[in-house]
C-alpha cells in the first residue's frame, strides 16, 4: 500500500519540535511492508491544510507533483487550543459543517471518569468531526480523531502528540494493515569499532542475494548491519535457506570481536546479559560523560541486579575523595590521562565493591583542549579482580557526540573485557 503523511503544526516548521511522528510512521510502515510515499509538514492554517488536501486528491487523479497514495494520515491540530485548526480545515475542504459527536463525548466522559454533562466547554471542542466522517476513539488522550473515504483514498486525522498518534495508529490502522500475503524476513546485528570503510573492504566479495537488501546504518551506538526483504508467504521456506546461508557468509567475513551479539542484541542488552550470566556486578566512575555510562548500563529492565552505583567525579578533589586517586598522580599526569583512568577504575571498584568497574576521563569540549590533549581525547579503563585495561580514544564531533561515543565505547570495552577476562580463567 502507498501511504502519504501530512504533519500539521507550526512548531514543526519553526525548529521547536522534531517531527518524530514522521520518523515513527516510516518505521512502522517499513515493518508492515507498506510504502510511505511522501511526508509534508505544514502550517496550522486552514487554507494551507485544505489546499494540500486538494493537491493530494490531484495526485490521486494523476495530476500534480504529489505521488498517488491509497491512505493519507494527518497528524496534529485536533486539540482544544486556538492553533488547532485541522477539524475546521478538513470540514472546509469537504464543504460540510463540523458536528458535535455524542459517541466521542461518551469516550471522553469515560476516560475522564465524569458524566458527559461535566465535560468542560474547551474539552468539547475536541469532540467535533466533519459531517459524514467516522469519529475515531483516542485511547491515549482527549482529542478524538476521524476518518473518511474520498476518491478511493482513506484519510485518517490523528492528534500530534506522539504517544496519542502511536496509540491511534495501533488501534485504527495496524490491525487491518497487516499484510497477509507476505512477511518481513530480516537478519540484523550491531558491530562496534569496525570502521565502515573497513567493513566495505571486508564485504567486497559478498553478493547480496535477491530479493534481500543490505543496509549499514552507523550511529554512536554502533553500526546496524541488516539483510531484509518482504517475502511472499509461498516463498518463505526457500528464501529462509537463502537468507541463512548469505547471513552466515556475511558474518564470517567480519571480525568476531566487532560483532556485538550474534543474535542481534544491542550493546546495553549484550552487556546486561553478560553480567547476568556471570552473576556479576558493575560500578562506574565518569568524568566526561556525567552518568551516560550508568544510564546505558541501566537501560534494560532488571539492571539493578547488575548495576550497583556510579560516581560523577569532575573535580580533582572528588576523584581523590571518592575514588582514592592520588593527588600526586593528578598533578603529574593530569586528570585526562591513562594513569588517572586506571586509578579511577580501580578506586571505583574498591569503593563500590563490584566485580567490574568502568572509568572515563576525557575532554568533551568545545573548550579545554591543548595540542597535547585535544578535544575528543578520552581514556576509558575497565577493571576486575584479575586486572585492568585502559584504552585511548580520539573522538571527533561536537560535545554531545563525543560524550555519547565515549559512553558506548565504554560499554563495548566492558563487553570485550568480560569476554576476555573469562577466557583467562
Ligand atoms: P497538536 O496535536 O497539534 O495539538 O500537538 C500537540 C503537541 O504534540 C505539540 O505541541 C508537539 O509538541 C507535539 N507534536 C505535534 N506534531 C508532532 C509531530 N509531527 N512530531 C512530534 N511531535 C509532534
Ligand atoms: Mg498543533
Amino acid at each position: 500500500m502507498r501511504i502519504g503523511l501530512l504533519n500539521i503544526g507550526d512548531e514543526l516548521l519553526l525548529g521547536k519540535t522534531l517531527n518524530t511522528n514522521a520518523f515513527d510512521l516510516a518505521g512502522w510502515l517499513g515493518e508492515l511492508g507498506h510504502e510511505l510515499v511522501f511526508t509534508l509538514a505544514i502550517e496550522d492554517r486552514e487554507d494551507v491544510i485544505a489546499g494540500v488536501l486538494r493537491d493530494v486528491m490531484a495526485g490521486v487523479a494523476g495530476i500534480g507533483a504529489l505521488p498517488r497514495c491509497e491512505k493519507l494520515l494527518l497528524t496534529g491540530g485536533l486539540g482544544p487550543t486556538r492553533d488547532d485548526l485541522t477539524r475546521g480545515a478538513v470540514a472546509g475542504f469537504l464543504d460540510v459543517p463540523l458536528e458535535y459527536n455524542s459517541e466521542a463525548e461518551g469516550w471522553l466522559a469515560e476516560r475522564l471518569g465524569v458524566k458527559p454533562e461535566a465535560i468542560s466547554e474547551s474539552q468539547r471542542q475536541q469532540l467535533y468531526v466533519p459531517r459524514g466522517t467516522l469519529p475515531l476513539r483516542n485511547p491515549a488522550g482527549s482529542a478524538c480523531g476521524f476518518s473518511f473515504e474520498l476518491n478511493g483514498v482513506s484519510l485518517f486525522a490523528f492528534p500530534g502528540v506522539p504517544s496519542e498518534f502511536r496509540a491511534m495508529f495501533d488501534l485504527h490502522c495496524r490491525p487491518s494493515w497487516q499484510r497477509g500475503d507476505a512477511v518481513l524476513m530480516r537478519k540484523r546485528i550491531f558491530t562496534f569499532g569496525l570502521a565502515e570503510s573497513r567493513q566495505r573492504e571486508l564485504l567486497r566479495g559478498f553478493a547480496t542475494p535477491e530479493p534481500f537488501r543490505f543496509s549499514s546504518l552507523p550511529s554512536e551506538s554502533g553500526v546496524a548491519i541488516a539483510l531484509e526483504a518482504f517475502v511472499a508467504n509461498a516463498e518463505v521456506e526457500t528464501q529462509k535457506v537463502l537468507l541463512e546461508s548469505a547471513w552466515k557468509e556475511l558474518l564470517s567475513l567480519l571480525p568476531a570481536e566487532s560483532i556485538v551479539d550474534l543474535g542481534g542484541a544491542t550493546l546495553p542488552q549484550t552487556v546486561f546479559h553478560l553480567l547476568r550470566e556471570r552473576d556479576a556486578t558493575v560500578s562506574v566512575a565518569e568524568s566526561c560523560t556525567a552518568g551516560a555510562v550508568g544510564y546505558l548500563l541501566t537501560e534494560i529492565p532488571g539492571s539493578s541486579q547488575t548495576f550497583k552505583q556510579g560516581y560523577l567525579t569532575y573535580a580533582n578533589e572528588a576523584k581523590t575523595l571518592l575514588l582514592g586517586v592520588k593527588e600526586d598522580l593528578l598533578k603529574s599526569r593530569g586528570a585526562v590521562s591513562e594513569a588517572v583512568a586506571l586509578a579511577m577504575a580501580n578506586g571505583c571498584r574498591e569503593a563500590a565493591n563490584t566485580d567490574y568497574a568502568v572509568a572515563i576521563t576525557g575532554i568533551a569540549g568545545p573548550e579545554g583542549g591543548t595540542p597535547e590533549k585535544p578535544v575528543g581525547l578520552v581514556y576509558i579503563a575497565v577493571c576486575s579482580q584479575k586486572g585492568a585495561e585502559v584504552r585511548r580514544f580520539q573522538f571527533r564531533g561536537d560535545r554531545k557526540s563525543i560524550r555519547w561515543s565515549s559512553a558506548y565505547a565504554a560499554l563495548n570495552q566492558l563487553r570485550l573485557f568480560i569476554i576476555n577476562d573469562l577466557r583467562k580463567v
